[in-house]
Parts: C-alpha cells; structure tokens; sequence
C-alpha cells in the first residue's frame, strides 16, 4: 500500500491533478485473489509513470514545507498550523518568482493528503504517540508539500511548476541520546539571499555540516551570522532557543537569513502566554549564549522541541544546566505536543 499523494500544476491557473493510484485498504486486498492481486501489482508497478518523475531541475529553483498531523484520543488526526505553512509556502514561491500555490487550497490538499491517507491506513496509533513521558514516540504523520520548476537547459524561473504534497508515518527525528551541538564554520544564509524563505538551495550546506558533525559526535550544528560570524542564527533545519540565568528566554530575531519557525513563534506564544515567561526576539551572540544560558534548545516541526546539552565552538564547550533537558524546556515540551495531541486545550485555535 502506497500513500496517496496530491498533484497540482500551474498552466493558466492551478489545477489539480490528484494522483489516484490504485490501491486497496489490506482488508480488501486480503480477499482478492491471486489474478487479482497480479492486476493490481502490475498497476501499482506502472504508477511511477507520472510527469512529475520525468522533471528534475539542476538550478535548486523549488521550494518546500513540512508539517505534521496528529492522532487524537477520538480517533481523528489533526494537523498542527496548516495555514501558516500555507503562508510560508506562499511566500516561499513568491520568492522564487513562481506563480504562487493559493494558501486555502493548500489547507484543503493537505486535508485530503491527510484524510484519504488515513482510510488508507497510515494512521499512527494514539496510545503509543503519546503514553510515553520522555515523548520519544512521538508518532504522526508528516506532509511534505514540494514545488518545483519544469525542466530548461538554460536559466530561468518555473513558468508551470508542480505543487505535489506527500506524506508519512513517521516517529522521533533525532536518535534520544545524543543532544550535543557544534559551531559552524561555515555559512548557511547571508544577507540579500534566500535565508527566509524554505527553498531547496538552502539546505546544501547544511546538510554537508550536520554529517560531519554527526561523525564527529554530534547532533546539531549551529550557524551563526555571515557577516560578523558572532550572531547566533540558527541550526541545520531548526530554530534556536536559550533560557538565559536571569530566565528570560531568548531567540535570535529574525531578518531575511533565519526561518521563521512556526514551532518557534508557537512556543513563544505559548512561552510568554501561558508560562508566564518573559521572552526576547533579539541578536545574541554566540558568546553570550556560551556564557549565560541555563538551558537550550531547538524548535522545528520534525524536531518538535530538542534540548541541547552543549554547544562546542572551536576549543570551547558550554554545558548548560546539569546536561539534562531543562525545567522551562520541559514545560514547553509539554504543552506543545498537549496541544498537539489534543491533551491540553487548544486556546489559540491552532489545531485544524
Ligand atoms: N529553520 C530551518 C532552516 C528549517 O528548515 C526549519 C524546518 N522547517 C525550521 C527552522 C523550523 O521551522 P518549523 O518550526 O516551521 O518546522
């Protein structure tokens, strides 16, 4: 069994082009027979002919977005802020001057992504999603909606890009365990680029950088800012927070090199409105979080939240607290997945 995956594609305006592959729920498949079942087979096999397998693009001209449904005690899923990776996805094509994907449509596609999956079987069980308290499950289904530029040998922009959106059960993002983080020297954004948006041609560096901190230990890699390389920015696909000892919480602010997370601003929200803490959207510098931070961590809709224990640049290591995930970290952890998982009430109407 497959999942089903939603197609649309611009040519004088959107149209969708839902992919209706074959395939039947494992009861039913269970009773076809054996000709049947060769039928069927032979028709999934022949499914990967799309058009969309034959574009490709060697210019990194796409964009991308990641959210997440999640199962509820009533047997539903919901998913967790769809309209503002709409908007993002928005922005995202915008920026690479693609005809923009409708923000409502891409609500109601994800929706069907999501539902149709679900008859389908891909449904993550909600006792196990939930019941443990480390919330190492953390079991939901993450959509992945893409857009992408039809193929040219010259440069250019995507006149009829595709917007398809695909989806998967999926558990924890990084290995319990390992919560260390390292500097990097190298630069993931700079100033005038494409930073701010979620575009394919940001994650090269990256990526290269969280493997080699990786075979050297390491969990995540932060960048710091391209210019004076002193800032903190962000990690490798994640936001960055830091409980300071006078226990204000603070994130770096926003220009046109970070992400704007949408777990980050929803744990601000939840920080400042619901914790009663005081939170800061401000530059910080990679000395002072080394210096003054009690606890830290990152934000991200598949990294949920992720405490660090450390952060190594060059010769230097800052360990905050004991090395433990932090009390605030904790609580903030807490509620965002209670909301999430439909365990705390959803006061700022943010589930869908
Ligand atoms: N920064 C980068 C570079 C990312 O790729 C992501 C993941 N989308 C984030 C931050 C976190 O964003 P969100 O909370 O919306 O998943």
């Amino acid at each position: 069994i497959y999942p089903w995956v939603y197609v649309a594609r611009f040519a004088e305006e959107w149209t969708e082009e839902y992919v209706e592959k074959p395939h039947k729920s494992p009861a039913e498949e269970a009773e076809l027979d054996e000709a049947h079942r060769d039928e069927l087979l032979a028709k999934r096999n022949s499914f990967p002919d799309l058009p969309l397998v034959n574009y490709t693009t060697q210019y990194g001209m796409g964009c991308f977005e990641g959210m997440k449904a999640f199962p509820q005690k009533d047997g539903r899923l919901k998913l967790f802020r769809p309209d503002q990776n709409a908007a993002r996805f928005y922005r995202s094509m915008k920026g690479l001057m693609m005809p923009p994907f409708p923000q409502e449509r891409f609500v109601e596609a994800s929706r069907q992504v999501v539902a149709r999956n679900k008859k389908l079987g891909f449904a993550p069980d909600y006792d196990s999603a939930w019941e443990r308290d480390d919330f190492t499950s953390g079991e939901s289904i993450y959509l992945r909606p893409f857009s992408y530029s039809e193929p040219a040998i010259g440069l250019g922009i995507a006149k009829h890009p595709f917007v398809v959106i695909v989806s998967t059960p999926v558990g924890s993002y990084f290995a319990p365990g390992s919560s260390k983080a390292v500097v990097s020297e190298k630069v993931r954004a700079f100033p005038g680029g494409t930073g701010w948006i979620k575009c394919d041609s940001n994650y090269v560096v990256p990526i290269l950088e969280k493997k080699a901190a990786e075979a050297a230990g390491y969990m995540e890699t932060v960048f710091l800012d391209a210019v004076e390389h002193r800032y903190v920015e962000e990690g490798s696909s994640c936001n960055i927070f830091f409980l300071l000892k006078n226990d204000t919480l603070v994130t770096p602010a926003l220009g046109n090199t970070i992400l704007p997370g949408i777990t980050r601003s929803s744990i601000l929200k939840i920080a400042s409105e619901m914790l009663g803490v005081k939170t800061e959207e401000r530059k910080i510098s990679i000395d002072e979080a080394m210096e003054d931070a009690k606890e830290c961590f990152v934000s991200g809709t598949a990294a949920g939240l992720s405490h660090l224990e450390s952060i190594t640049m060059k010769d230097k290591t800052a360990r905050f607290g004991n090395g433990e995930m932090g009390e605030l970290s904790r609580s903030l952890l807490k509620t965002l997945k209670g909301i999430q998982y439909g365990k705390i009430e959803d006061r700022f109407g943010w589930m869908v």
